[in-house]
């Protein structure tokens, strides 16, 4: 059992360059609202989501660009678009479709809108530590006054000490926030 603290996040877009220039304007350049762990940031940028049922305003975006644009969103979120969203990592070709509304113009994501796969987060080193490999799947164990198990968390190797995501509805039903600690239930204590 390794105790492991739970970064929770909510709504957010990814963009690309491209992406960026169509819809805030060519070259525009991101503002740092607030830093998440270097290199990544809330911007002060939001844009739009639109579905065939609704929309979602003021949607945050992360920096830095990416090579590729995606929105992640809860699941109630799907609702009000009225989009069907695979839950899906990160940079997954399996993505539904989503139209991006900045102040400069629209953009219509043929796949670019999924909600979040919870993951751990951890590098190479420690993943040969634990016994783990990328794309593994573990359990997940919450206590307090919501005890919860968390299944299907996959492992995702990245050079940042081991963290556990999940989004805020998944924060929600297990009553934690941010940097809480969690205990990551391997293998053989998982069965
Ligand atoms: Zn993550």
């Amino acid at each position: 059992m390794k105790n492991v603290p739970v970064m929770i996040s909510n709504r957010h877009v990814h963009l690309n360059r491209e992406a960026l220039d169509i819809l805030f304007g060519k070259g525009y350049q991101l503002t740092v609202k607030k830093p998440l762990g270097t290199p990544i940031f809330a911007a002060n940028e939001t844009l739009t989501l639109a579905g065939p049922k609704g929309s979602i305003h003021n949607v945050r975006i992360l920096g830095p660009l990416r090579p590729y644009s995606q929105a992640e969103v809860l699941r109630a979120d799907c609702f009000r678009l009225g989009v069907t969203a695979p839950i899906a990592m990160s940079g997954s070709s399996n993505m539904a479709r989503i139209k991006l509304i900045g102040p400069a113009g629209e953009l219509d994501l043929e796949k670019g809108l999924l909600v979040a796969k919870r993951h751990l987060h951890i590098s190479k080193a420690e993943a040969d530590e634990w016994g783990v490999r990328k794309g593994q799947n573990l359990k997940l164990k919450v206590g307090g006054e919501r005890p919860l198990i968390f299944d299907a968390v996959e492992v995702t190797i990245t050079e940042m000490p081991a963290t556990v995501h999940v989004d805020v509805e998944e924060g929600n039903a297990a009553n934690i926030k941010n940097g809480d600690l969690v205990e990551v239930l391997l293998s053989k204590e998982s069965k």
